[in-house]
């Protein structure tokens, strides 16, 4: 049911047949357009309920190719137990640990269904370790370009799934561009190389929206009333609102829109600043600095398409320093039982904001993304604990635990 792809700058079509990158006049990013009178015709959302619990049960708004899958999506709803009406969207309990096996596995479906056998991709750390995942259970090659500092889970799943990696000295921004470089020179023809970059082909965006689906149904196909969603490069957000305006014209959905939230680290937060300004594209972010390293992204490509939604929706954009990241994190854990990665629990911080200046109101449904698991974050959410107790010990001092009294 997949006819074409779809410019979203200029809406010209480009057909769906053949490996695409983005639109070769203007470089804006191609959506997947699907024949949807024709989907909803032959199917209904009642026929979802004896579906496979993964973002395949949605399969016929997906492209028509044999997945690629690991068990990705239908994560857990979860209802928040400090906040009524508050969900928190579990997706670090995908394979990898985090949202990025959704976009990957769709566009490693998309790449072996093509025939490409080698993958190319920066990446802040998640989506390089999922690309690794699903381009080892595809068959295919993956060169991975990523952050030397990126959280050592990241480095390490890389490795065992046989993944070659190049560690970049600098950001995900100095990785694109070292992947740029590259393809300047004949290498990257000559070695047949594919980039799946974030939104620089149409299909990571096509497993994202998955999460937009999942919404709906989970929630009874009502939408809430806002979603936050912590945006590096933004794929998720992209990916919902497609969503939402395919399940309207499928009649899942009505008119009904949540308005869209996009929280960013106070350390790197283009997104934020753009929107404060009123502007419809962002500035790259100068000495972008952030523990939560899936929000260290200086400028990311779709940034016309984020802003556009968040207008629309009425939505909001708000930062959150490392330090309420942190506190928020060690918060879900002992309040919600989520360990959750650092860019997810900035979604708790971003509420809390949105609660106390009344955008939201305690009787609003708000679905909050904890965009993967904390266990991939080991290393850096350790890191502050070994920066205090070296300087505790640096400075000894009398401490009474249970009875016990003694220099520690
Ligand atoms: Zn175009």
């Amino acid at each position: 049911m997949l006819t074409h792809l779809e410019c979203t700058r200029c809406g010209e079509h480009y057909p769906a047949d053949r490996p695409q990158s983005v639109c070769p006049k203007d470089a804006g990013i191609l959506y997947a357009r699907y024949d949807l009178p024709a989907i909803k015709k032959n199917f209904s959302s009642a026929r979802l309920l004896a579906r496979t619990p993964t973002m395949w049960r949605y399969d016929a708004i997906l492209p028509d190719a044999n997945p690629v899958s690991l068990g990705e999506g239908f994560t857990p709803m979860l209802s928040s137990r400090e906040f009524s009406n508050v969900y928190i969207k579990d997706e670090g309990l995908n394979p990898t640990g985090s949202f990025k096996a959704r976009g990957l596995a769709a566009a490693v479906t998309m790449a072996r269904h093509f025939g490409l056998k080698k993958l190319a991709i920066p990446s802040a750390g998640n989506a390089a370790g999922a690309l690794a995942a699903y381009a080892a259970a595809a068959g295919l090659e993956a060169h991975i370009f990523m952050p030397k500092d990126v959280p050592m889970a990241n480095r390490i799943e890389c490795d065992y799934y046989g993944a070659n990696v190049t560690l970049v000295d600098g950001l995900i921004s100095d990785c694109a561009k070292k992947v740029a470089d590259m393809k300047k020179e004949d290498f990257w023809d000559r070695e047949g190389w594919f980039d799946v970059s974030t939104t620089k082909e149409p299909y990571r965006v096509e497993g994202k929206k998955t999460m937009g689906y999942e919404v709906a149904e989970q929630l009874g196909w009502r939408m809430p009333q806002g979603i936050i969603y912590p945006t590096g490069g933004g794929v998720g957000l992209l990916g919902m609102w497609k969503a939402f305006d395919e399940m309207e014209a499928l009649g899942w959905i009505g008119s009904e829109r949540p308005k869209m939230i996009t929280v960013q680290s106070a350390g790197c937060a283009p997104i934020v600043k753009a929107f404060e300004e009123g502007k419809s594209s962002s500035e790259t972010w100068t000495d972008a600095a952030t523990l939560a390293s899936g929000l260290r992204v200086p400028k990311p490509y779709g940034d016309y398409l984020i802003l556009d939604i968040l207008k629309k929706s009425k939505g909001a954009a708000v930062s959150a320093t490392d330090d309420e990241i942190l506190e928020a994190t060690r918060h879900w854990s002992k309040v919600e039982g989520i360990f959750a990665a650092p860019e997810g629990a900035a979604c708790l911080v971003a509420y809390r904001k949105l609660r106390a200046n009344g955008f939201f109101k305690p009787e609003d449904t708000v679905v909050l993304f904890n965009t993967g698991s904390g266990l991939k974050y080991l290393d850096v959410l350790d890191a502050p604990q070994k920066a205090v107790s070296s300087a505790q010990s640096a400075k000894p001092q009398a401490r009474q635990i249970a009875g016990i009294i003694g220099p520690y």
